[in-house]
This record gives structure tokens, sequence and C-alpha cells, in this order.
């Protein structure tokens, strides 16, 4: 299948409400084009300086969202491409964007991480630590960012009921935060989760983005 069909085919499989954030990481502009001109507009990297190099270079109706381990000192940069953050992984990561996004007069939407996985190495919060945040001084000082959902990344695992367990926990966070904290927030209500190999499960699980790359552009070269 090319890009075109994969395009196609994925999307045609999404329930309603449902969104392609297309993964382009180590990708090339040409077959980021391919995506484009299938009428793909929303497209996820992880790094900073990959999205910030490719960004100009692209249309600019394109919808660029970040995934990756954000570090506090490529904030700034990121900031004028990006739409949403999905990986806002701790309390001084999502200071130092309100900051950064104050400076330039901007809103930035951003997703809390959580750590759903077994594996040690993902990064996150976990439940007690948002509702301590959100029941603090530092979040109702926050001005310029606006948390509109939750991401996560299950274990890397064939063991379905394991993928599925950890995106129901997800949906759990999603939801008692919501009852919690956002109940009059309509903007609280996107749900990240799901890959290429886990979206139809992350999707009966609740999930409003499905971030797929290697089910849509092929293996990515491991360099
Ligand atoms: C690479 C990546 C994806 C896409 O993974 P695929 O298995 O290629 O679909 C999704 N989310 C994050 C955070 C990633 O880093």
């Amino acid at each position: 299948m090319n890009i075109a069909e994969s395009i196609r085919s994925i999307k045609a499989g999404l329930p309603e409400g449902v969104k392609l954030v297309a993964v382009s990481k180590t990708q090339p502009l040409t077959l980021i084009m391919e995506a484009y001109e299938a009428g793909q507009r929303c497209f996820g990297e992880n790094k900073v300086q990959d999205l910030v190099s490719k960004a100009p270079q692209l249309p600019p109706d394109i919808e660029w969202h970040f995934i990756g381990h954000l570090q506090s000192n490529k904030v700034r940069l990121l900031l004028p491409y990006v739409r949403l953050i999905h990986s806002i992984d701790s309390v001084k990561l999502l200071s130092v964007v309100d900051q950064e996004s104050a400076r330039i007069e901007k809103t930035t939407p951003c997703l809390l991480q959580f750590h759903i996985a077994r594996e040690e190495s993902k990064f996150g919060f976990s439940l007690p630590e948002a509702m301590v945040f959100f029941q603090s001084s530092s979040y109702q000082l926050l001005t310029s960012v606006e948390i509109v959902g939750v991401m996560g990344m299950a274990t890397f695992t064939e063991d379905v009921s394991q993928v599925r367990q950890e995106f129901r926990t997800l949906k759990s966070i999603f939801d008692e935060l919501k009852d919690s904290y956002f109940r009059d927030k309509e903007s609280f209500n996107q749900l990240s989760m799901g890959m290429s190999d886990d979206y139809h499960l992350a999707i009966e699980e609740g999930s409003t983005l499905v971030r797929i790359g290697t089910a849509l552009f092929g293996a990515r070269n491991l360099i």
C-alpha cells in the first residue's frame, strides 16, 4: 500500500470523534507531502529540532503535534509551531511552557502524560501526583496553557489484555480528572492513546487521538 491508501484505509476505520495524528518522525518532507496530498493535516514529531526544521518548509495549514519527551530549554523554540503538546510529564515543564507562552502572548493547549506502562523508562505523572498538582496554587497561577486532556503509552507487549487494561486505566484517570477539576470545561476532552500496533484497542477503550507512524509510512530507518 502507498501512503495515500494507508491514510484512507486507516481513516475509514476511525469512528467519528477520533482523530489521526500521522507520526512523521524521521520521515522526509516528500513522504509527509504525500500524506498531505491525501488530505492528512495533523502530524506528530518527537524531536523539537525536527519539528521546527520541517514546519517552515511545509504547508502552513498543517497542525503540528509534539509527542516526545520535551526538555525545558527547547520549549521556546517549539512554541511558535506547535498546536498541541501531548507530552507534559512534569509540573516544572508545564510552568516553563506557561511562561514562554505568556511571553509570546499565546495560549498553548497541552495534554498531561501519564505513566501507565509496566516499563520503568516511560515518563509521566501518576494520578495522585496530578491531583496534588490540580489542588495547588501552582496550577491556579497558570495563565497561558490550557490542559485539554491526557496522553499515555501502553507497555510494549503482545499481551493484549495487559495493553487493554492500561488503556482502561488511562481512561479512568481522564474521567476522574474531568469529574474533579474540569467538570465545566468542554475543552478537557482529549484522550491521546494508541499507536500502530494497538490503536484498535485504544479506540475501543475511548481514545480520541491515535498517534500512528509505522502503519502509515512503513518502518522507520533506525539511525
Ligand atoms: C513513534 C511514536 C508513535 C508512533 O509509533 P508507531 O508504532 O510507529 O505507530 C506514537 N507515539 C509516540 C509518543 C511515539 O514516539
